[in-house]
């Protein structure tokens, strides 16, 4: 398997390298050339357990990895790090299905790639003889952040510099961040929102002076961003997992179609749901939800991708984003790998803030279904998925089930059978899911969290619990426009 860039043809590069490298040399996204197929009978698939259906879809993708060593790395990443046995339970109620992602360390669905992203790495730096010390810079909306900072910390060779918007976060995921252990991880809060933070963090990735004073002082940077492949490819697992659950819980005959609804952000999840169609995974809508940032339901309807517009925070802010680095990678396969024209759309994002696309890429967007959700319809979402599905879901999903709700209203596709990508634990967004069920309080979130696992019977998961008593570590906080900086100062540069 051969990735290459988004932007622009040849210095194609094999698996290892794109994911150090975290982003190709012109500024484009990787991606792999071409997109392997489900080769045996979903039927046979079925049967296998979460580490082997990932070994066999990710041995497809990291082609310059020897068995022993995928092995290895599945083996690492999921292990009784994730609070359940099936690593990805699926909640049935009716025709919809909740994929609960949200079994790993830090209770959101960036588990799924960021416990194995590590190893990985690890891997592949060993194999391309690199000895420098790998700098994973992160921009996070704040699952990222903690769920990279968990899997990096204290692997040897490796430093891990966070920057978080300090007032775009929940208080669970602050803390979570805040209190993370490990000599070689750095957090950092900024007054700005995730893009000033993904902008610096992408400018830095291409700057030539600065990568040179680096490498000069033995370092190399790389991410752990959705833009890494390395990322990507592991999320792809689940969606066939989930899939393959509904067969074998005659929910659904082979061969069958589902629809799949992901709330969406930075166009990662999505993207990967995206592949596996194009490997083959029967699928029939693709339903991108978005929470009032609705820059790509705008953009699935018109095809004009416009970030004019005010930044909203809301009580889903993992999906606070205006730049969705992800699309890149959409719109390089359904304009038939055109990156000329990718390279222009980019162009014109950076310097006006708006592309739009042209009339084919348009009609190839027919894949995807696009909606919103406000923050009321959020709220009430949540009360009414708890109170008739007996069910509690985190803001994220939320956002998913509503906007499914309306997909239903709008096309009376009532009978497909549904997977919606639960991305996060409810008690990681407490406040959020206790107003909506029972009302506001003026309670702390610790308290609020004992006050939810009472209402709602479940137990409170165990790294939340701890959370309470750790000691925070990380206290540093910059500008936006002080991010190089802080990086320079942090590396001793
Ligand atoms: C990151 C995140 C999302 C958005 O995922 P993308 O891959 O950025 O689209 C949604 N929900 C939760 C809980 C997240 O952490």
């Amino acid at each position: 398997m051969i990735y290459g860039s988004t932007r622009s043809e040849n210095k194609d590069v094999k698996s290892s390298e794109a994911i150090i490298k975290g982003i190709a040399h012109d500024g484009g996204l990787y991606i792999p050339l071409n997109i392997p197929k489900i080769d045996r009978e979903l039927g046979e698939l079925k049967k296998l357990d979460y580490k082997e259906l990932a070994f066999y879809i990710l041995k497809k993708y990291l082609t310059d990895f020897d068995d022993q060593e995928l092995i290895d790395c599945i083996n690492n990443a999921y292990d009784d790090k994730f609070d359940n046995y099936d690593i990805v339970p699926v909640e049935n109620r009716g025709t919809v299905n909740f994929m609960e992602l949200y079994h790993g360390p830090t209770l959101a669905f960036k588990d799924m790639a960021l416990t194995i992203l590590p190893h990985f790495m690890k891997t592949a730096a060993k194999k391309l003889d690199i000895n420098k010390e790998i700098v994973i810079l992160t921009a996070t909306s704040g699952d990222t952040g903690k769920a990279a900072l968990e899997g990096f910390a204290n692997v040897t060779g490796v430093r891990i510099i966070v920057f978080y918007p300090k007032d775009g976060v929940s208080e669970i995921q602050k803390r979570q961040m805040i209190t993370q252990k490990g000599e070689n991880t750095h957090v950092v809060g900024i007054d700005g929102n995730f893009d000033d933070a993904q902008n610096a963090v992408k400018e830095i990735f291409g700057d030539r002076d600065f990568n040179n004073r680096l490498n000069d002082k033995g370092y190399i940077f790389s991410s752990a961003n959705s833009i890494n492949i390395g990322r990507l490819v592991p999320q792809i697992v689940y969606y066939i997992y989930g899939y393959l659950n509904l067969l074998n819980k005659n929910e659904i005959k082979e061969k069958e179609k589902i629809n799949i609804v992901v709330p969406t952000g930075n166009f990662g999840n999505i993207l990967a749901a995206y592949y596996a169609k194009m490997m083959g995974l029967p699928i029939n809508k693709l339903i991108c939800a978005s929470n009032e940032n609705k820059i790509l339901t705008d953009f699935i309807n018109t095809g004009i991708y416009d970030i004019n517009r005010e930044f909203k925070t809301t009580v889903s802010p993992s999906m606070d984003i205006l730049i969705s680095s992800n699309l890149e990678r959409l719109l390089y396969h359904i304009s038939m790998n055109n990156y000329d024209k990718i390279k222009s759309f980019m162009e014109d994002l950076k310097n006006n803030g708006v592309y739009e696309v042209d009339e084919s890429i348009k009609h190839n967007l027919k894949d995807f279904y696009g909606a919103f959700a406000t923050e009321q319809e959020t709220y009430e979402t949540i009360k009414n998925v708890y109170e008739e599905l007996s069910y509690v879901i985190d803001p994220h999903t939320a956002v998913a089930y509503n906007v499914y709700k309306k997909y239903i209203k709008q096309t009376e596709d009532n009978n497909t059978k549904t997977l919606i990508a639960s991305t996060a634990s409810p008690f990681k967004f407490t406040r959020t899911v206790y107003t909506a069920i029972d009302g506001k309080s003026d309670y702390d979130d610790f308290r609020l969290i004992d006050m939810l696992a009472e209402k709602t019977s479940i137990d409170v998961p165990k790294s939340i619990l701890e959370l309470k008593k750790k000691e925070i570590l990380h206290k540093n906080t910059c500008k936006r426009n002080n991010i190089k900086n802080t990086v320079e100062k942090i590396l001793g540069l």
